[in-house]
């Protein structure tokens, strides 16, 4: 590892500050992707910025009945929140369905959101990686790509955005908060990840020097419930090869409100707008959630060895979408 320098900041001011003008500085959030990521040379920062004493570090009721989340709650902190485990189960669950005990209770909600991708060939300095190293190409396309993109993807990145926690508040309409030496601006989550184009090695719209602050979840809607469901290789410390996350509220057997994400299919966490379409007004039958997971999907463009993930993804959504409309069934 190359040597670097290191400050702890107390305040939003002085962590702009030390970062302002200095292109070799991360902010250091848990450390446990960034640290990795420094190891194995993929990162090499000039000056850490520990951020994690910033007073960043609560969930906060809002008045019209949302939830404000700081940068620097922990994980682990996150899914045991009232608030978020009674309205928000999906977020919840999500967290919970991600790392270890361990990870999550050093996590950082702001470094979640931005951790890298889990692409073999972005880890490793001794091969070619458009996101790593601009223009140096894509070996992925034709080599290991089993867990990569079936969605949204380019011909210059077919990279999948890893995080768990990202998936779920694409489904519940969260916003992030940045704070930045031009000020403060707020950002849908669904619009903070972006897709690869001609850019894979911009993951995220967030600009040089800019802190994630906060996170805010609009009220949950009542007579709504949620879920996160997650398909890995492993039972535990395995990123999603497909996840869904799913808000669904049923009255009458007739659908009144529906949003639909999927993880591990793309750069970002994908809003399914197509299949909520389909959703929408339609009786809750396993017909309509067929058709509205095939009317996402039949976008998916999968390379030779990750096709496997479109059938993955629409049964994991149709079982999702069943178990939420009806309770008495849910397992
Ligand atoms: C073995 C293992 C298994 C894992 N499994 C999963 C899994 O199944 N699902 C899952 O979702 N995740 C998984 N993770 C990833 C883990 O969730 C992330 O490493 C963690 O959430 C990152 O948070 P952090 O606070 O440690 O970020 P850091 O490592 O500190 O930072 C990550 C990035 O965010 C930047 N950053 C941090 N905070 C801010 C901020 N406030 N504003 C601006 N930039 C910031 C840093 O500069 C860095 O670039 C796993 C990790 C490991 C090591
Ligand atoms: S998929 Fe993206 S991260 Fe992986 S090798 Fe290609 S450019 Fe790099």
């Amino acid at each position: 590892m190359k040597p670097f320098g290191y400050v702890q900041v107390a305040s939003v001011e002085e962590a702009l500050r030390a970062v302002a003008g200095q292109p070799g500085a991360r902010f250091l959030g848990g450390g446990t992707n960034l640290v990795d990521l420094m190891k194995l040379g993929v990162e090499s920062p000039e000056l850490l910025v520990d951020v994690t004493r910033l007073p960043l570090d609560r969930v906060e009721e809002l008045p019209d009945g949302g939830l404000r989340i700081g940068a620097m709650v922990r994980n682990s902190d996150l899914a045991a929140a009232v608030p978020v485990r009674d309205r928000y189960p999906v977020v919840s669950q999500a967290l919970l369905a991600g790392a270890s005990g361990q990870l999550r209770n050093t996590a950082t909600t702001g470094g979640n959101l931005l951790q890298r991708t889990r692409c073999l060939y972005f880890q490793d300095t001794a091969k070619p990686c458009n996101k790593r190293a601009p223009g140096t190409g894509c070996p992925a396309r034709e080599g290991a790509h089993r867990d990569l993109a079936v969605l949204g993807h380019s011909e210059h990145c077919v990279a999948t955005q890893p995080s768990d926690l990202a998936v779920a508040l694409a489904a519940v309409d969260a916003t992030v908060h940045l704070r930045g030496p031009d000020g403060e601006r707020s950002v849908p989550v669904t619009d903070f990840h972006r897709l690869p184009g001609d850019r894979p090695d911009q993951d995220t719209v967030i600009r040089p020097g800019e802190l994630l602050t906060a996170l805010t979840l609009p009220p949950a809607a009542p007579g709504a419930r949620s879920r996160y469901r997650k398909a890995r290789d492993r039972a535990s410390y395995a990123f999603a090869l497909v996840s869904v996350a799913a808000v669904l509220e049923v009255r009458d057997g007739v659908v009144q409100r529906a949003a639909l994400a999927f993880g591990g299919l793309a750069h970002r966490p994908w809003r399914a707008r197509a299949a909520e379409e389909v959703l929408h007004g339609a009786p809750a039958t396993e017909d309509t959630f067929a058709r509205a997971a095939d009317a996402e999907l039949a976008a998916a463009r999968p390379l030779r060895d990750n096709g496997f993930k479109v059938p993955l993804a629409r049964s994991l959504a149709v079982g999702v979408l069943a178990g939420l409309a009806d309770p008495a069934t849910d397992g």
